[in-house]
């Protein structure tokens, strides 16, 4: 079996289309939206993912904010502008990239964001509302994992996902978007002993580790949706997952590449969730 592709450039392009839409009208209504990313220090990959991030704000008629700041920077000063943006009324989302350095507590950072414009979903408000089914910001990568299951018309009611990996903005909430979804939800980690038995059984797989070929095709089940949102290097430098794409495709159903697969799908969603905050604030100056 070869599967088929889930080209994440693709439903972005439509998502994306979506946000601008909704980006026009509230700029027409006098509220542009807005959205202030802050970086601190000089990771060479976050500084790619602030590029393509204020990229897209740009491209989607997004009002955005590049806040730089030097490695030097300390936790006090960073709180004072998370404080300044939290009530910048032209501002609608706020994301603090990560990792930030030693120094500075990531948590209290991210703590520090009104939990209305943490449009990363990465607050513990907003981890809380995902465990409890209430309304908040889901964090970006695994809510553009469901988007993607949804473009592809997949059913997941009733069906086996297994979730490799349970870091705190994709792993977890990626089971409890899956739990959600009426899947039937298992969450592996470091410390699963044989993995493949686990993976064998999945009709969904999302891997979400930072190690390649952690999915081979000898663990997945003929025909299962394979999510793949690791970001690796092969040895010759070139962006790659977590999954053996050539082995795993041949049993696969449905499958995700790496570059073009989850990786576009994260930025959308982070447009979706601030254009969804702006359109809240809209309503409740409406009010
Ligand atoms: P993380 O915080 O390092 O978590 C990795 C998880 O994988 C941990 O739960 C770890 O288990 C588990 N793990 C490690 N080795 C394993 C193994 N051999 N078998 C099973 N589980 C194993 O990473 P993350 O932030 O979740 O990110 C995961 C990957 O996704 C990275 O490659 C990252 O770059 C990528 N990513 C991509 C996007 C995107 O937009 N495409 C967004 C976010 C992250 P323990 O908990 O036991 O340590």
């Amino acid at each position: 079996m070869t599967a088929q592709l889930i080209d994440g450039n693709a439903l972005s392009k439509k998502l994306r289309g979506e946000v601008a839409a909704r980006a026009a009208a509230l700029t027409a209504q006098g509220l542009k939206p807005g959205l202030a990313v802050v970086l601190v220090g000089d990771n060479p990959a976050s500084q790619v993912y602030v590029r393509n991030k204020v990229k897209a704000c740009e491209e989607a008629g997004l009002h955005s904010v590049l806040e730089k700041y030097d490695a030097s920077l300390t936790e006090a000063a960073l709180l004072a502008r998370v404080d300044a943006l939290n009530q910048d009324p032209t501002i609608h989302g706020i994301l603090v990239q990560l990792p930030l350095p030693a120094h500075i507590d990531a948590h209290k950072v991210i703590e520090a964001i009104a939990p209305e414009k943490d449009v990363d979903g990465f607050h513990v408000a907003s981890a809380g509302a995902l465990m409890v089914g209430q309304e908040g910001f889901k964090p970006c990568t695994p809510y553009g994992c469901m988007k993607m299951l949804e473009y592809i018309g997949y059913e997941t009611r009733g069906k086996h996902a297994v979730v490799i990996g349970r870091s705190n903005i994709v792993g977890k909430p990626m089971a409890m978007l899956l739990l959600q979804a009426n899947a039937t939800v298992t969450v592996c980690h470091s410390a699963t002993p044989d993995l493949a038995h686990f993976t064998r059984q999945a009709d969904i797989v999302v891997a979400a580790v930072g190690k390649r070929n952690v999915l081979t095709a000898d663990m997945v089940k003929p025909g299962a949706v394979v999510l793949d949102v690791g970001m690796n290097r092969t040895d010759d430098g070139k962006l790659c997952g977590d999954v053996d794409f050539a082995g795993v495709s041949q049993v696969a159903g449905w499958i995700t590449p790496v570059p073009g697969g989850v990786g576009p799908m994260t930025i959308t969603m982070l447009l979706v969730n601030t254009i969804e905050s702006a359109e809240r604030a809209a309503q409740s100056v409406d009010r």
